[in-house]
């Protein structure tokens, strides 16, 4: 059953302009970060919405969380339209979706202890008293590993490490035993070996919590260990969704070809097979004609310029937008 749905979802924001170029220009302009996008995710699963920066994935992550409501389209959550819900049922819909944004340190107050900053967020839902909700975010530490809780409690963000700080950011998704988490890059700012223990808390604490996770990652080696299915997002589009094993044994788009071949392998006589195509994500103001990919593809074709290509299904549960297929 899905736990979110989102239907043809579309997020245009206007182009900042200067006062005289606003009154000679008469029409605004819109950055398309996500232009017609529907996508569901199943209860208790990981969906993880990969491609390269720009190409819409923060952005659909917020939306799903409703920290931006879309221009057109809907996020059905649960059987509700949460583009419609304000005030307190939008107070109480927040316990129930939570994301973590993808720079701990720049997420965490650097004056506010880190037991402070988890149970600040029960404070502000009106829960608890001060007493209960220091008890409930001492448990909270110890839950995502940072044990005692009475020797964190206290410290600010700059006495603890990449990893730990993620922990804490961790700690106040989940002090609201919410059902689902965006995370946004959890895992960009550390290293490897800090990196497969965060992914193991991750799973550990889907697993206590009952959470469906959005996992949003630029890096597919790290997605490949978490994720259950795969959206590959470009110039804010999904263009590849499939089950992991369909997307990352048999990719079908180009640009899903392209990523895939790009995974480091660790053994230096293997030879890579395929890289990104060259060149940038286009800019989103004046996305390409036809297939947004066909500048960059190596496979275009001339129908590719001017006709976009639809989003089907090509095998069970395995979908891509590309004339190839
Ligand atoms: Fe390449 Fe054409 Fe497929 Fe686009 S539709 S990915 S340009 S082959």
């Amino acid at each position: 059953m899905a736990l979110i749905e989102a239907k043809n979802i579309k997020m245009y924001f206007p182009v900042q302009r200067g006062f005289i170029d606003s009154l000679f220009k008469g029409e605004t302009t819109f950055v398309r970060a996500i232009d017609d996008v529907s996508l569901q995710i199943e209860k208790g699963e990981t969906l993880g919405l990969a491609g390269e920066s720009g190409s819409g994935k923060t952005t659909m992550g917020r939306l799903c969380v409703r920290l931006l409501k879309p221009t057109e389209g809907q996020i059905i959550y649960d059987g509700e339209d949460i583009g419609k819900i304000k005030g307190k049922e939008l107070r109480l819909l927040r316990r129930r979706l939570q994301f973590t944004f993808q720079d701990p340190t720049s997420s965490l107050n650097p004056r506010l202890s880190v037991g402070n900053a988890i149970a600040d967020a029960l404070k502000f839902q009106r829960l608890g008293t001060p007493a209960e909700r220091k008890e409930k975010a001492e448990e909270v530490l110890e839950k995502v590993g940072l044990s005692p809780a009475s020797s964190f409690y206290d410290r600010l963000p700059h006495q603890l490490s990449g990893g730990q700080k993620q922990r804490v950011v961790f700690g106040r998704a989940i002090i609201m035993e919410p059902e689902f988490v965006v995370t946004d890059e959890p895992v960009a700012m550390v290293d490897v070996s800090i990196k497969a223990q965060l992914l193991e808390l991750m799973l550990d604490l889907k697993k206590d919590l009952d959470l469906t996770y959005l996992f949003i990652s630029h890096d597919l080696a790290t997605a490949r260990h978490v994720c259950d299915r795969i959206a590959i997002m470009y110039l804010g589009r999904v263009i590849e969704l499939g089950d992991r094993n369909q997307v990352y044994e048999n990719p079908l788009h180009p640009y899903t070809v392209g990523l895939i071949g790009a995974i480091p392998v660790p053994d230096p006589k293997a030879r890579r097979s395929e890289a990104i195509p060259p060149g940038e994500i286009p800019s989103p103001i004046n996305p390409p004609s036809g297939c947004r990919f066909h500048p960059r593809c190596p496979k275009c074709m001339e129908k590719c310029k001017t006709e976009d290509p639809e989003f089907r299904e090509v095998d069970t549960g395995h979908s891509v937008a590309c004339h190839l297929f």
